[in-house]
């Protein structure tokens, strides 16, 4: 039995998400921002996180952008194998949404051809990952992405020799190549396994998993606390400013891969780490 849902509600909650995602940060985030903050020991980086989250209280009582980069639109859509969209052509709704909210909102138009570098004025297309699972139900997860963040990201496949030591010198590497361009504290993403592609896919929604909830695999969750003190240990500290915390928290996501392969992959997210979820 298929559900059926129509193209413009889709567009409607997705616009109503991106207001929300650029103006109020998620209570995960704030949550780290606040644990960062307890953490701290220097003066200077207390006074920048106690700016930080003066500036998320600040954006959602005036309803105004947490950050002047509000992003390349991403859209993480779960969609039901009984979902039937009906109304038209659902990744053009989903742009549509975009372009309204950020021509309308008065928000940052980000997105411009790679080479010509021509602005296309609207923030439009969005970034659409699709992925099909079981059930009935359409879930989007709205992300504005800054570009600070998203320069950072890399990814590499290692020899299988490399092993896991060789994993967390990738990551530690990339933390150190990186500094303070991607706006710590940050959030990181680490994909492991899977091949280039889903690799990278993997680092992405690791990035956007609620960072006050633990992975259910021990190693997992021993590996991202370990990471997390040593990325601390840098010193590079909020904003560059050289403090005890740098990432807020490390999220992990692993698949299968080939015999010969070791794919690794980090994302960023900035302290302005935003998201909102679509439920439909
Ligand atoms: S990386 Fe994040 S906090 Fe830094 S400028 Fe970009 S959106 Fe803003």
């Amino acid at each position: 039995m298929t559900r059926d849902i129509e193209c413009s509600l889709i567009k409607r909650k997705v616009a109503d998400a991106i207001l929300k995602s650029v103006t109020v940060l998620p209570d995960d985030i704030r949550q780290g921002l606040a644990d960062a903050r307890r953490a701290e020991s220097k003066p200077l980086s207390q006074e920048l996180l106690d700016m930080l989250i003066s500036n998320y209280k600040i954006a959602e009582e005036h309803h105004i952008p947490l950050c002047q980069d509000t992003g390349a639109l991403c859209v993480y859509a779960e969609i039901g194998q009984d979902v039937h969209i009906i109304g038209g052509d659902v990744n053009q709704a989903i742009s549509d949404a975009v372009s309204e909210s950020y021509v309308n909102g008065f928000l940052r138009k980000s997105i411009c051809s790679p080479l010509s570098r021509a602005n296309t004025k609207d923030n439009s297309p969005a970034f659409i990952d699709w992925e099909l699972v079981p059930g009935d139900r359409l879930r989007l997860l709205v992300v504005p992405k800054g570009g600070g963040c998203e320069n950072m990201s890399c990814g590499t496949v290692l020899k299988v020799s490399d092993g896991i030591d060789g994993v967390r010198k990738y990551i530690l590497q990339s933390v150190r190549t990186a500094a303070s361009a991607p706006c710590p504290p940050y959030v990181l993403g680490v994909g492991i396994g899977g091949n280039l592609e889903s690799c990278a896919r993997l680092s992405k929604k690791a990035l956007y998993d609620d960072i006050r909830s633990d992975s259910s695999d021990p190693l997992l969750s021993d590996m991202e606390k370990e990471l997390k003190d040593t990325i601390n240990a840098t010193g590079i500290g909020t904003a560059g400013s050289g403090g005890d915390i740098t990432c807020m928290r490390v999220r992990i996501r692993t698949f299968f891969t080939h015999i010969t392969s070791l794919p690794v992959f980090v994302s960023f997210g900035c302290n302005s780490l935003r998201k909102a979820e679509v439920v439909i």
